[in-house]
């Protein structure tokens, strides 16, 4: 490791890096460059404003692969930071900086831990690869959504992906994602009829409609849950109608809602059973629904075992599988590779003012994904 950087020193230069997505300002190359003399092929697939990078060393299997982005979200309200965002201070022992806990300080320890593996091991089994993207933190249409598209073409297996969002919940290291819940948006119109409030009798109140709806679906039981996943859950966002003056009762109301469901349900299904129950009281509507993520699940395994393990010697900890949490890019890549899991810092302060990862917890990390590179392919 002599004359290489440190984790920290890398975590740095990524951190001071302007990359609001989906500019990756350099980061991608900066990452290629520190592997140049570590033997990876490199291939950029930008698509419109977004950078991605695939780096692969040797053609063997299994294929390890690091996942992440190198995009962050912007600062937000400068005046609350106690350092410049891209500045990378180190106060107190702890790193201060956008992407210091989403999830630069990953990159660095994957990066340094890759270096540092093949250094001791440069005929090691299997092969080692790096997927970046600057589009996650965005829509995240064109990053690693597109990149595992052309590895679907060629018929590039992945054994294992290792992702590296902040999962850390109260303790480093007590969290391990092997999965996330779906997520299905809905835009309901329910349709009544215009009248004076004063002559009920004459209209149709499409809000009182909508209350007794939402009664009954609010109580509906979509699923009970299962090993993996807490039951499917419903949330209504917002509701708005017509009203244009006081003494009128509208023609229609909208309510917007959103569905985090289990792997026991499908998009499909969910769509199914909500329109039946609408028919089924006789009610007018239109409804648009989008999907922003299918769920999905990597079983209890060699992966999650590789993690419990490697976790435990390093921090002496037992870590927990969880399915929590919003969406991330793990979605596109579990589709495809056959085992998938989500690790990295403590998620406290990441898109907040003032994100940071202690130092410790950083040269941690690497620890971690280097033993997990030890088990996998030695
Ligand atoms: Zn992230």
């Amino acid at each position: 490791m002599s004359g290489k950087l440190n984790v920290l020193d890398i975590a740095t230069n990524l951190i001071q890096k302007k990359s609001i997505t989906p500019n990756d300002d350099g980061c991608q190359e900066y990452i290629k460059d520190e592997l140049k003399d570590f033997n990876f092929d490199c291939v950029n697939l930008n698509l419109e404003n977004v950078s991605n990078i695939w780096l692969r060393r040797g053609t063997k299997k299994p294929l390890v692969v690091f996942a992440g982005h190198t995009d962050v979200v912007p600062p937000g309200n400068l005046n609350e930071w106690k350092t410049d965002p891209f500045e990378a201070e180190v106060i107190d022992k702890t790193l201060f900086g956008r992407g210091a806990s989403d999830m630069k300080s990953s990159l660095a320890a994957m990066l340094s831990a890759t270096q540092k593996f093949i250094t001791e091991n440069p005929n090691h089994n299997g092969s080692i690869g790096f997927l970046l993207t600057s589009d996650e933190e965005g829509p995240a249409r064109y990053g690693t959504k597109k990149v595992i598209e052309k590895f679907k073409k060629e018929n590039m297996s992945i054994e294992f992906c290792i992702v590296g969002e902040p999962t850390s919940s109260k303790v480093f290291g007590d969290t391990i994602k092997n999965g996330r819940r779906g997520s299905l948006s809905g835009k309901l119109k329910i349709f009544g009829i215009q009248g004076h409030i004063a002559y009920p009798e004459l209209a149709k109140n499409p809000i009182h409609i909508a209350g007794n709806f939402i009664e009954i679906i609010n109580n509906y039981k979509w699923d009970e849950g299962n090993e993996y996943f807490p039951p499917t859950s419903f949330q209504i966002s917002s509701i708005y109608s017509d009203k244009v003056a006081s003494n009128m009762i509208p023609s229609w109301v909208k309510i917007e809602f959103n569905l985090r469901f289990s792997n026991e349900l499908t998009q499909k299904n969910i769509e199914k059973k909500f329109e039946e129950l609408l028919t089924n009281n006789e009610i007018q509507y239109e409804i648009d629904w989008n999907c922003s993520a299918e769920p999905f699940v990597t079983e209890q395994g060699k992966l999650t075992g590789v993690f419990q393990k490697v976790i435990k010697n390093n921090l002496n900890i037992e870590t927990n599988l969880s399915t929590s949490g919003g969406t991330s890019d793990a979605r596109f890549i579990s589709k495809h590779a056959d085992e998938t899991i989500e690790f990295g810092p403590l998620n406290a302060t990441a898109h907040k003012v003032n994100e940071n990862i202690k130092v410790e917890e950083l040269e941690k990390l690497e620890s971690i994904y280097y033993g997990i590179l030890r088990e996998l392919l030695l």
